[in-house]
């Protein structure tokens, strides 16, 4: 369902960041992408949602075309597909079941959503998202009391509610403590199983990306120098 073909990425300083890619992702893959510092991860995955243009090739996602979509078209597109930062980019100042509403009324003006005039559909949507996540006890609590585990659950819970078919994270644990990390990663897979959502994962911790992913791409220098199962990943890749 998402096809990079002959896919390059040269940025406007001349640095390329993708060359030649070539990897298509099915449905419900959970994919974790790995490499150095610099490899080109975050630039790949962000191509997908058209946070990045590519520069030359083909990037199909569904049969569409992601370079021909225009403003609306992009917005709407972006609804089906879930990102989740490794700094949260929650307001931390509001409280979580806030934090969520936003992600289903993208386009109130700003005053509405700062006052908060939601549905009560919304809101049921919103309280099943944090009850996926186990989060739902903390729903009228304000982001900035939370741990950064938990601040996570509140982006995912975020991104659920939108009901995406796909997730892209841009090393979601990154500024998590290990034991954290762990418990963040276990939501993944479970969204991932339950709800057959594809999760497409920047990681530059080794071990827990072969324990969580079904597949691994290897990125060096913007080129993928592997891509299989977690199982056949050998020491320098
Ligand atoms: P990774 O996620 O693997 O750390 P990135 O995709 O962030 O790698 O970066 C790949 C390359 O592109 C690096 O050389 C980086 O310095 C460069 N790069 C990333 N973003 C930009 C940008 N906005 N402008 C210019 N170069 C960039
Ligand atoms: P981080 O540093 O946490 O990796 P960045 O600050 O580079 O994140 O990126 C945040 C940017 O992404 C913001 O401009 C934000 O508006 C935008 N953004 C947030 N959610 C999405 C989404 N679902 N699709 C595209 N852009 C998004």
């Amino acid at each position: 369902m998402i096809a990079f073909i002959n896919v390059n990425k040269t940025y406007a300083n001349g640095t390329t960041a993708l060359n030649n890619i070539n990897v298509s992702i099915e449905q419900g893959e959970f994919v974790a992408v790995i490499g150095l510092s610099g490899a080109g991860k975050s630039t790949l995955i962000r191509c997908i949602n058209r946070m990045h243009d590519i520069t030359d090739g083909q990037l199909l996602v569904d049969g569409v075309d992601v370079a021909k979509l225009k403003g609306k078209q992009i917005r709407r597109f972006r609804r089906r597909i879930g990102m989740i930062f490794q700094s949260f980019n929650l307001v931390t100042r509001a409280t979580v079941i806030n934090n969520v509403l936003v992600s289903l009324v993208p386009d109130l003006p700003m005053w509405r959503r700062v006052t908060g005039i939601f549905s009560s559909n919304q809101k049921l949507k919103a309280l099943e998202a944090l009850e996926k996540v186990g989060i739902l006890d903390k729903a009228f609590i304000r982001v900035d009391q939370l741990s950064g585990g938990q601040q996570q659950r509140v982006a995912l819970a975020r991104t659920l509610a939108q009901s995406p078919d796909i997730i892209l994270a841009d090393e979601p644990i990154a500024s998590l403590d290990p034991v954290t990390a762990k418990l963040v990663m276990d939501d993944f897979k479970r969204i991932n199983q339950e709800m057959n959502i594809s999760v497409i994962m920047n990681i530059h911790h080794v071990e827990i990306a072969l324990e969580y992913a079904d597949r691994i791409i290897g990125i060096r220098q913007g080129e993928v120098v592997f891509d299989g199962r977690a199982a056949e990943v050998t020491k320098d890749v």
